[in-house]
C-alpha cells in the first residue's frame, strides 16, 4: 500500500493551504473532504485581504484549480471515519478504504449550532449571521436583531453595538447576563425582547421581520446569533490529541498537536476563526510537516 507523506483531513481553507505548501515541497499528499466548508452558505467572504467580498464558493474553486497544477496531490471526496497508528505509520479509514501516511493534518473545522427558528435556513449566510467581524460592516447603523438565549445574548449584543446602535436583543425567553451587562444595555438603548420567536420573514434571502409568539414583531435587516460552536474533533479525540474545554484541539506554535506526527489547523484548533487565519495556520502545519520529514530523512539537523 502506498504510504503518503501526509494525509490531510478536511478540504476547507486550512486543509487546502497545508496542501499547497506540501505540494510545493514535492511531498505526496492525500486530501479527504466532504465538501461542506463552514461559510459555504454565505453570499460573500469578508476580511480576507485581496479577497474581500469574494463568494466562498469562488474562493474554493480558485484554490482547487491552482492545486490541480500539482500532480503530487490527490483528492478523495469521502468522510474519514477512523484514524489510528503513530508517527510515520498512520492509518486513515473511510467507508470505502484504508490509507497510510507518515504525517496527518487535521483541518476538519467546526459545526455551528443554527437556532431552530422557522424560516432561518433561507436567510443563513445572507442576512442571518454569526460573526460581526465577517458580516457586521454591511449593517453599520442599520436596525438589527441579536439572538442569544440566557447569558449568551447580552454580551453579544454589546459587541454588536460597535457596528450599530439600533439593536433589539431577542432572548427567546428570559434574558440573562450580569447586572453590569444589563445596565450597559440600558445605557446604550439596546432593547430587550423576551417573547419566544415564532418565525423569521422576508423576501428571498433578505430577512425583514421577526414575528414573536405573543404576536408582536420587529422590522430588521439582519440577525446575528450567538449559539455554541462544536469542533469536528472526533478524529482528534480518537488519536489522543488534547482538547481544551471547548473541544478545540490544542496545538503548539508549529501547529503540532500533543500527538507526535499529528497537526491541526483552522477552526478546529484554538484560535480566531476566520478564513485568513485558517489559511495561515494551514500553511504553518504544511511547513512544519515538511520540516519534520526533512529531519527524519536526515536532510536537516535533528
Ligand atoms: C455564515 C458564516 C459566514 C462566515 N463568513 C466569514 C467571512 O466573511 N470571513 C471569514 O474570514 N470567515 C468567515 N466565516 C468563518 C470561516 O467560514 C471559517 O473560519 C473557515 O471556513 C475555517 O476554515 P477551515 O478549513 O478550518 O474549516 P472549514 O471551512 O469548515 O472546512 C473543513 C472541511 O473539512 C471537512 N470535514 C470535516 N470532517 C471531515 C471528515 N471526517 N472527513 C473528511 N472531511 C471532513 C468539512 O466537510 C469541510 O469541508 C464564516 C462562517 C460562517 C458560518
Amino acid at each position: 500500500m502506498k504510504i503518503y507523506d501526509a494525509i490531510i483531513v478536511g478540504g476547507g481553507p486550512a486543509g487546502l493551504s497545508s496542501a499547497l505548501i506540501l505540494a510545493r515541497c514535492r511531498r505526496s499528499v492525500l486530501i479527504f473532504d466532504v465538501p461542506s466548508c463552514r461559510n459555504i452558505e454565505s453570499k460573500a467572504m469578508y476580511g480576507y485581504l485581496s479577497r474581500d467580498g469574494m463568494p466562498p464558493s469562488k474562493f474554493l474553486e480558485i484554490c482547487k484549480e491552482q492545486l490541480s497544477n500539482y500532480p503530487n496531490i490527490e483528492f478523495v471526496n469521502e468522510r474519514v471515519t477512523a484514524l489510528d497508528g503513530q508517527d510515520q505509520n498512520f492509518k486513515v479509514a473511510t467507508e470505502h478504504g484504508t490509507y497510510k501516511s507518515r504525517k496527518v493534518i487535521l483541518a476538519t473545522g467546526v459545526k455551528d449550532e443554527i437556532p431552530k427558528l422557522e424560516g432561518i435556513e433561507k436567510f443563513f449566510g445572507k442576512s442571518v449571521f454569526i460573526c460581526p467581524y465577517c458580516d457586521g460592516w454591511e449593517y453599520s447603523n442599520k436596525p438589527i436583531a441579536v439572538y442569544g438565549q440566557g447569558d449568551r445574548g447580552p454580551a453579544f449584543a454589546l459587541i454588536l453595538h460597535e457596528w450599530t446602535s439600533n439593536i433589539t436583543l431577542c432572548s427567546h425567553g428570559r434574558c440573562g447576563g450580569t447586572f453590569e451587562e444589563r445596565k450597559r444595555l440600558n445605557e446604550l438603548n439596546i432593547r430587550i425582547h423576551e417573547p419566544p420567536i415564532l418565525r423569521l420573514e422576508g423576501q428571498g434571502n433578505q430577512l425583514e421581520r421577526i414575528v414573536f409568539e405573543d404576536n408582536s414583531h420587529i422590522d430588521v435587516c439582519a440577525l446575528f446569533f450567538n449559539t455554541p460552536i462544536h469542533p469536528n474533533a472526533a478524529l482528534a479525540k480518537q488519536i489522543g490529541c488534547r482538547l481544551n474545554h471547548r473541544e478545540e484541539v490544542i496545538v503548539d506554535s508549529n501547529a503540532l498537536t500533543t500527538v507526535p506526527g499529528v497537526y491541526a489547523a483552522g477552526d478546529l484548533s484554538v484560535d480566531i476563526k476566520l478564513v485568513i487565519v485558517a489559511v495561515a495556520e494551514g500553511a504553518k502545519a504544511g511547513y512544519s510537516v515538511n520540516k519534520e520529514l526533512l529531519k527524519e530523512e536526515r536532510l536537516i539537523k535533528l
